[in-house]
Formats: C-alpha cells, sequence, structure tokens
C-alpha cells in the first residue's frame, strides 16, 4: 500500500490493509476501540472522483489521495462536509 506524509503533522505512513481491517472486526467486540482505531497512521474514510479519502490518526485532517503528486490536505469546510457525508451515509464515526 502506498505511504504517504501527512502535509499538516508530517505523520507517515498508510491505512492498516485489508487483512488488519478484518481482524479489528473481531477485536471490536473485545472493547479497546480507542485502540482499535489508532492502528495504522491513517483511515480510510470514502473517496472524492474515485480517489481515496484518508483522514490522519494522529492530527484528523483529511487527505486526497492522488496517484501521482503529492495528497492534497482537506480541511475546515470541506473535511466538515466528508465528515458528514460519512457519518450519515455509514452510521459510523468519521
Ligand atoms: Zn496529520
Amino acid at each position: 500500500m502506498k505511504k504517504v506524509t501527512c502535509p499538516n503533522c508530517s505523520n507517515y505512513g498508510s491505512p492498516p490493509t485489508m487483512e488488519e481491517s478484518m481482524s479489528l472486526f473481531d477485536l471490536e467486540e473485545e472493547a479497546d476501540l480507542e485502540g482499535v482505531k489508532k492502528i495504522g497512521a491513517f483511515r480510510q474514510r470514502g473517496q472524492i472522483e474515485g480517489k481515496p479519502i484518508w483522514v490522519c490518526n494522529q492530527c484528523d485532517a483529511g487527505l486526497w489521495i492522488k496517484i501521482f503528486g503529492k495528497p492534497k490536505l482537506i480541511i475546515g469546510s470541506d473535511l466538515q462536509g466528508l465528515k458528514e457525508d460519512w457519518e450519515s451515509g455509514t452510521g459510523t464515526d468519521f
């Protein structure tokens, strides 16, 4: 998986792999939700124009992941809009 650096806080890495995400489903029933959320440097939160949105687990900034070039930082009202779409669409925390 591609790794990126957060333009906001320099956090570096990638979201959990599919295998890690699947194993989290089992873990979630056993509590420690905070620990589960922090696996991986980023979490995946939907997409724009077919490109994934990752949210930084360190500073909660949104990153729009391009195939080429640096990720675009998503903050302020744009990030708020993504958050509302995600939460109303999935029923889970952004
Ligand atoms: Zn960050």
